[in-house]
């Protein structure tokens, strides 16, 4: 079997040599042709399509060690792949040797302590459901069904951010498998120039086996949920946006929302595919409180569709997971934004009404508060200074149409990226980024990067994602 090298050479693996590592599993190891291979390979964003020369569905710590070793052993080019959500496909490589973590989808809560301990291979949901179970949560993304441990790596942000910061800032230790196939600890006290690096730096150090999460009292019944308007309203429902965001309590996360109106029972049928303006709002505090801070939102205008509500915390985590299925194509730009002025919201209500697809759309996230108030050199997530993120979200269906739809994302960020703080998020990158981009995301730590991969992974080992490279 013809397998790739660190180097980008190929190397013919003897079946007795594969047959050895099989052995020393507890997971198993998939060749091409295998049940199983196809949809392990397979990535959310359709326009990767990568052929691993083989996988090993990780069913632990030691199968992990195992598959370093053997990658060291044979100096193979290494994969790993997490919730596969990476819009990059960076999970995925040609003829590399994979580890799907996605097997691995245990969650512990230390109830008493506030501490989930949480397997590298969750989704988002998962920890949220057990979480929950306890009226605990931390600082998680928007759709519940992406990977854990790629969100954290690149930062994080959801519902929650303005309250407790990144993702990764919730982060009080992981579990690492080195370039040296070691399993060792990152904390603040233990390896602590490791932890501070997987704060934000990607999977650059090693294979991430464990995190555990600061947690807090969330829920369980949070007030949250959707209200949109046509299009002609736009002007006024992001004005009214503005507003709001301006004196929102950091309990309050608001989203608004410009695109073709999604095939959703709460809007009427016939409005389906014509342009709309939404407003997605998450207050996390008392129900009562939440009740009265959004109602701004529900008297505003015409709303042809309104189901912000009381609800349960965990299910708000999930409500926009069927505008994101895996298997359609996808193309993105972003930007982190220090403030939403109204010339940054007139060229947005122009680039929504160009989307040339059903599922595109342009997307205004709120973000500021904790992130705002730790150090810029805190952790490589660092982008302290932004409080929005733009995302020119480029969404369609067919191979013949990614011309027009990564035109459409591209024009509107050309335009619209003089808003931006100068700074943009690393887990929203795609593959055609340039290292220039790279800067934007990490900035000034990308020095600092450089010298503990050099620490770390002096030969490059872990290649395969947003790469440093060793001094
Ligand atoms: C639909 C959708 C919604 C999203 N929403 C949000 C959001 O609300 N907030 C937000 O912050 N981001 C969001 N993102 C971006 C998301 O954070 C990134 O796509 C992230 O990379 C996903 O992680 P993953 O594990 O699913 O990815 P994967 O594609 O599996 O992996 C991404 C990278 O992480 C590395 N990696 C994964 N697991 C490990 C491990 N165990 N050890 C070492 N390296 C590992 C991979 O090698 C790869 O380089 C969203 C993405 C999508 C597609």
């Amino acid at each position: 079997m013809k397998a790739r090298l660190m180097d980008g050479s190929e190397i013919d693996l003897k079946q007795d040599t594969i047959d050895a590592l099989r052995m020393r599993l507890l997971g198993r190891l998939l060749m091409p042709g295998d049940i199983g291979y196809d949809e392990s390979r397979t990535v959310w964003n359709a326009m990767i399509d990568r052929k691993p020369a083989f996988i090993v569905r990780c069913l632990g710590v030691a199968d992990v060690i195992a598959c370093v070793q053997f990658a060291l052993d044979h100096r193979l080019l290494l994969c790993i792949k997490g919730g596969g959500h990476n819009i990059a496909g960076l999970a995925v490589a040609d003829g590399a040797m994979m580890l799907d973590m996605s097997l691995m989808r245990g969650v512990w809560v230390d109830a008493k302590g506030r501490i989930a301990h949480v397997q590298a291979g969750c989704l988002l949901g998962d920890v949220d459901r057990e979480t929950q179970e306890r009226g605990l949560a931390t600082a998680l993304g928007f759709i519940s069904l992406t990977g854990i441990t790629g969100l954290t790596l690149g930062g994080g942000f959801g519902y929650l951010t303005r309250r407790w910061g990144w993702t990764s800032d919730n982060v009080i230790g992981m579990d690492v498998v080195t370039a040296e196939a070691k399993l060792v600890r990152a904390t603040s006290d233990e390896n602590a120039d490791l932890f501070w690096a997987l704060r934000g730096g990607g999977g650059n150090f090693g294979v991430v086996t464990g995190i555990d999460y600061m947690l807090y009292p969330v829920g369980p019944e949070i007030v949250g949920g959707l209200v949109a308007w046509p299009a002609s309203e736009a002007p006024g429902v992001l004005e009214l946006y503005r507003t709001l965001i301006e004196q929102a309590p950091p309990e309050l996360t608001l989203v608004a929302i410009m695109r073709p109106a999604p095939p959703a029972p709460w809007l009427p049928k016939d409005r389906h595919g014509t342009p709309i303006v939404a407003l997605l709002a998450c207050y996390t505090g008392r129900p009562e409180e939440g009740e009265r801070v959004v109602a701004p939102i529900k008297s505003f205008g015409h709303p042809i569709g309104d189901v912000l509500v009381r609800r349960p915390y965990a299910q708000m985590q999930t409500l926009l997971d069927a505008t994101q299925p895996k298997g359609r194509r996808y193309y993105w730009k972003s930007e982190y934004l220090p403030r939403i002025d109204s010339a940054l919201c007139e060229k947005a209500v122009g680039h929504a009404a160009k989307i040339r697809s059903p599922h595109s759309a342009v997307i205004l996230f709120q973000i500021g508060g904790a992130l705002n108030r730790l150090d810029g050199d805190h952790s490589p997530a660092g982008n302290r200074d932004a409080r929005y993120v733009l995302n020119l979200a480029g969404s369609w269906e067919q191979a013949e149409d990614d011309r027009e739809n990564i035109e459409w994302a591209r024009e509107a960020w050309e335009d619209m990226r003089r808003f931006s703080t100068g700074g943009t998020y690393i887990n929203f990158l795609t593959q055609d980024e340039t290292p220039e981009r790279m800067e934007a995301a990490l900035g000034r730590a990308l020095r600092r990067l450089a010298e503990v991969k050099t620490r770390w992974d002096p030969k490059n080992v872990f290649r395969t994602n947003r790469n440093i490279k060793p001094a």
